[in-house]
């Protein structure tokens, strides 16, 4: 019989559109992890059913099953607001996992709000918990400084027992552990460094001419944005640096922009806000030829745009661990990323890529030009950036390390 792991992913879906509000690297991540550990485990994702049409239970690989459980309006809530709803969850998950028969031997649960659920899980069935944080509001709220949303305590309390009561946590970056051990006044025993990593088969570099007809799109001087589009992306900045460079540069440039749902019905509210913004901006900043709106792409389809550009820029105010840099640099790709959170680590300045200083468009620009006028050394980074990628983000790794901590709380 195979061993059964319970997986929690409250708000993201893995089995959900990517690219649009809130479905951003942790279903992803959650996806690529859960096909090789499927190799060893039978897994269950729970995660809230937000969608009418939706089926209960979607089988994403042979051993892998994404369970929708109902809590609250069928509807999409943002995360701040499904506190609201996590007993429901719980309850409803309860009945499920009673009602199916199934028997888990460890739960692996993924962002705040999936923690509390874990916690009450562990104590329900005696089995051991694995928590990855994904981001942690002290940092969002303390060392970011943003506005508090009203269940903003309630999730600082959430995270400090999940980090205190989990049997392992597993932080994507040597500065989460920091974060972790400064922010939250707890001993740490519990963390384990396991890096995200990435699919390298997927992720490899093509070569222009043939990325750039599969894609259809050709032209000199390309920047590409991959992620969702919201405040936080940093998305104006990277704007307002493109106006600074299309004054200093005068030669032709271009800025792919990939991400958020491509149906305008769809568009969730702060993405249609923040579209509205950098729309304005394009106007007033005589950039409407220069910006092409992409929409959602499919994951297959992104190495060749990855391989199309220059440049990929992740200009993001804050970024735990930030997939999209990785998939960049592992596809030949450098990366130009603001010095925040996981992207100081996975982009190694002057090798890689080249860091900014968040929210300095000016500085980025600067960046943008010394790499767009170089393309000697766009090459060159690009080799180093594949390499970084292979010795430290693969995919394979990490899940060798999530198989290595299962079997020792497993078998312990
Ligand atoms: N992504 C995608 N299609 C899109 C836009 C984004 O598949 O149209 C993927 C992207 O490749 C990456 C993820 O969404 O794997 C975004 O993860 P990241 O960690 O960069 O940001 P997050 O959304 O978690 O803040």
């Amino acid at each position: 019989m195979q061993k059964k792991i319970m997986m929690l992913s409250i708000h993201g879906d893995p089995a959900a559109t990517i690219g649009s509000e809130e479905q951003g690297g942790q279903p992803i991540y959650i996806n690529d992890i859960s096909k090789l550990l499927s190799e060893n485990y039978e897994i269950d994702i729970f995660t809230r059913k937000k969608n009418k049409v939706e089926e209960e239970i979607i089988k994403i690989f042979p051993n892998v099953n994404v369970i929708r459980i109902q809590a609250g309006p069928v509807e999409f809530i943002s995360k701040e607001k499904i506190y609201l709803y996590l007993n429901e969850f719980f309850m409803n998950m309860i009945r499920w996992i009673k009602k199916n028969k199934r028997d888990y031997l460890l739960i692996h649960s993924h962002y705040w709000d999936s923690a509390s659920i874990a916690l009450k899980s562990k104590d329900y069935f005696e089995i051991p918990v694995v928590h990855n944080c994904h981001s942690l509001g002290r940092v969002k709220y303390e060392v970011i400084g943003k506005t508090k949303t009203p269940f903003a305590d309630m999730r600082l309390l959430e995270e400090k027992l999940i980090l205190k009561y989990s049997n392992a946590i597993t932080a994507s970056t040597p500065q989460e552990i920091e974060n972790i051990l400064n922010l939250y006044n707890v001993m740490g025993e519990n963390i384990k460094l396991i890096c995200a990593g990435i699919n390298e088969n997927l992720f490899r570099p093509i070569e222009k001419k043939i990325a750039a007809k599969k894609v259809d799109f050709n032209s000199k001087n390309t920047i590409l944005f991959v992620g969702r589009i919201n405040k936080e992306k940093g998305l104006r900045i990277l704007i307002q640096a493109l106006g600074q460079v299309k004054k200093k540069f005068n030669q032709e440039i271009k800025l792919l922009i990939i991400g958020g749902d491509i149906s305008e019905a769809k568009h969730s509210e702060i993405e249609n806000k923040e579209k509205k913004h950098l729309k304005e901006l394009i106007e007033q900043l005589k950039l409407s030829n220069n910006v092409h709106f992409l929409g959602s792409i499919a994951r297959q389809w992104l190495p060749y745009y990855y391989s199309i550009a220059d440049i990929c820029v992740v200009p993001s105010l804050y970024e735990s661990f930030g997939l999209v840099a990785v998939e960049a640099m592992a596809c030949a790709t450098p990366v130009i990323a603001s010095k925040v959170g996981g992207l100081a680590h996975t982009v190694k300045n002057e090798f890689s890529g080249l860091h900014f200083e968040k929210e300095n468009f000016k500085d980025l620009a600067e960046k943008i030009i010394e790499l767009i006028t170089d393309p000697e050394k766009i090459n060159k980074m690009g080799i180093n950036a594949r390499t970084r990628v292979s010795e430290n983000f693969g995919l394979n790794k990490t899940v060798e390390q999530i198989k290595e901590l299962y079997k020792s709380l497993i078998e312990s």
